[in-house]
């Protein structure tokens, strides 16, 4: 037995079963054996792929949203360019190219990477020369300025917590082991204040997901853009208050046992756009209504764009990967934008009601 596996059996027999926050935290991003922190998972040849990596096409028009946005602002110099988990610096590297003839727009920003994976990091430095990029492991390390972020498929990473509607109380899910292996256990019931809110809308056996980190963010976020300006632009697969079991794990773009080979699958679970808009309000900025991925991309002129490249040769290339971002049995539905802004501000551009 390698890897990880025998050091969270290790500590679950000292300290008894994790919580699956606990796990994913393990798993994805312990320094020596995390997921992410090991190891760059992304394209048709690794685990999963992503907008950014699927067409530059996503990239461009997000680069032009938020290129706008800084122009509806004053164009405030300087600014904080960020992405959150940026991969292999895709996203970054179309956003700076869609940008570049934005006026002023480059010699404001400062580009700033969240991003904990030392691996990836090496990777996004090979795809952004000449952006001199300043890393952060946090959000709160970025700098107070007028800061316009974008994130994708980050908040899906974060880790959350499963709860199991059991009469007015709650028993949570929770990694246990079984000889040498891991097993999903349940805690004995109990009532929840933080989960108040969801007894009007559960039923007994329902199952509902807690990400208490991707709120606290969410939150530090909307009090930045509330403090110093800008906007942020949070995509990711989800819905407005998801019910039931979204924890899942992907290798070789298959589903698999998330218990299976800790360590060695992408683990995440849907994102709650609700819960980060409460937080993001609460901290005092506004947001925008969620919006489907396909309309957003539309509104910002993704088919334009695809016309224009498809003119310039490989027309069934660029159709299709058109249809996979906006079309809603793709990625069109499942996938949603949100906006943070300043109260009195634009929202970003696509994203308006
Ligand atoms: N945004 C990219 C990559 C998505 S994969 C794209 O769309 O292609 C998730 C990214 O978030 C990776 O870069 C991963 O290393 C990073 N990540 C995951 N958990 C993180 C955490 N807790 N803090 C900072 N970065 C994290």
């Amino acid at each position: 037995m390698s890897g990880l596996l025998p050091l969270l059996l290790r500590r679950i027999r000292q300290t008894g079963p994790m919580t699956i926050a606990d796990y994913m935290v393990e798993c994805l991003i312990h320094p020596g054996h995390g997921y992410y922190t090991t190891r760059d998972p992304l394209g048709a040849g690794g685990d999963f792929t992503t907008a950014p990596e699927i067409s530059q096409m996503f990239g461009e028009v997000i680069g032009l949203c938020l290129a706008q946005a800084w122009l509806d602002r004053g164009a405030p110099a300087p600014f904080a360019l960020a992405e959150l988990g940026p991969g292999r610096g895709t996203l970054m590297a179309d956003i700076l190219r869609a940008t570049a003839r934005v006026p002023g727009f480059h010699t404001a920003m400062e580009v700033h990477l969240v991003e904990v994976s030392p691996a990836l990091r090496a990777r996004q430095s090979e795809t952004l020369p000449g952006a001199a990029p300043v890393w952060h492991d946090r959000v709160e390390d970025l700098p107070e300025a007028p800061l316009f972020l974008v994130a994708n498929e980050f908040f899906d990473a974060l880790p959350v917590r499963q709860f199991l509607r059991k009469g007015e109380g709650w028993a949570e899910r929770v990694v246990g082991a079984q000889g040498e292996r891991l097993a999903f256990g349940l805690t004995d019931a109990a009532p929840l204040a933080a989960l108040a809110g969801r007894a009007a809308d559960t039923a007994e056996g329902d199952l509902v997901e807690v990400r208490t980190a991707a709120v606290a963010l969410a939150g530090e976020i909307g009090r930045r853009i509330a403090a110093s300006g800008g906007a942020a632009l949070v995509l990711d697969y989800g819905a407005w208050r998801g019910t039931g079991d979204t924890f899942q794990a992907v290798r070789g773009h298959a589903k698999v046992d998330p218990l299976e080979s800790p360590g060695t699958a992408d683990l995440t679970a849907h994102v709650d756009f609700e819960a980060l808009s409460g937080a993001a309000r609460e901290a005092g900025a506004a947001v925008t209504p969620m919006t489907p991925q396909g309309v957003f991309l539309q509104r910002l002129g993704i088919t334009a764009r695809a016309q224009a490249l498809a003119r310039r040769g490989d027309a069934h290339r660029i159709a299709s990967e058109h249809r996979r971002l906006t079309h809603p049995e793709e990625m069109g539905d499942l996938f949603k934008g949100l906006g943070i802004h300043r109260k009195g501000d634009p929202p970003l551009p696509g994203l308006d009601p």
